[in-house]
């Protein structure tokens, strides 16, 4: 423990820590960088997590496309809170531990805002060629941090992703859907009546958590949550 902590005050000294979104010296993510993406909407759907007005327990869209398999999504923080996507491209792109430990905390602030509660976290799976090159799973990681802090079961083996799929950035919500659907499979007994938070970096349409929440609902799950790192605020707008 010592010697790691040496370590790091070593590392500090040679390449000292970068916001990494500002680039000021002297932390990974800088308070004033932090306290942007820290917005937290004062009431969110029951459903979706995203920002409804005061009298609104349902916001319009889930009212007439209710969510399938999740019993509900919750999100840490949103995209428009800018400095929150240089924090994810630095996690995925450099696999930096201090800023795994900043944005897990996140989601367990969120976790506990939103009173969420789980038997077990399992992490979005990555097919295992994409896990190959890029060598780590970022939703793990964060899933793995949550887990530590909550002192709850970490599950990274139940829920497999069976079929490589394209990446969901140029597609619209029904070709999203049809790109992961039958994607996920899981086989594992241990999993029946429990309750289930999954976890995933990002999410735009709901579809991802949407056909993993099947996979883990057809191996008799009792709940599937979802929470994500960060989210558009109005997907449906778009
Ligand atoms: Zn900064
Ligand atoms: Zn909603």
């Amino acid at each position: 423990m010592f010697i790691t902590q040496i370590w790091h005050l070593f590392l500090d000294l040679l390449f000292p820590p970068r916001c990494v979104n500002c680039q000021s010296l002297g932390s990974w993510l800088c308070q004033p960088c932090l306290s942007q993406i820290k917005f937290t909407p004062r009431s969110v759907c029951r459903q979706c997590g995203l920002t409804t007005s005061l009298t609104e327990a349902i916001c319009s869209h889930c009212q007439h496309s209710p969510l399938q398999n999740l019993n509900g999504l919750r999100t840490a923080t949103y995209f428009e809170n800018s400095p929150i996507r240089s924090a994810i491209h630095a996690l995925k792109y450099y696999n930096h531990q201090a800023v795994v430990n900043i944005l897990s905390q996140m989601l367990v602030e969120a976790y506990q805002r939103y009173e969420l509660s789980a038997d077990v976290i399992i992490p979005v799976p990555l097919h295992p060629t994409r896990l190959n090159e890029r060598g780590f799973n970022q939703s793990e990681l964060l899933a793995k941090g949550l887990s530590r802090q909550l002192k709850l079961p970490f599950d990274t083996t139940s829920l497999q992703r069976t079929r490589a799929t394209v990446a969901q950035v140029e597609l619209n919500p029904q070709q999203r859907r049809e790109n992961v659907q039958g994607a996920f499979n899981c086989t594992n007994k241990t999993l029946i009546g429990q309750h289930i938070l999954l976890i995933d970096d990002v999410c735009t349409t709901s579809s991802t958590l949407e056909a993993c929440a099947l996979a883990l609902k057809q191996a008799q799950a009792a709940t599937v949550w979802g929470l994500t790192l960060a989210r558009p605020q109005h997907p449906h707008h778009n």
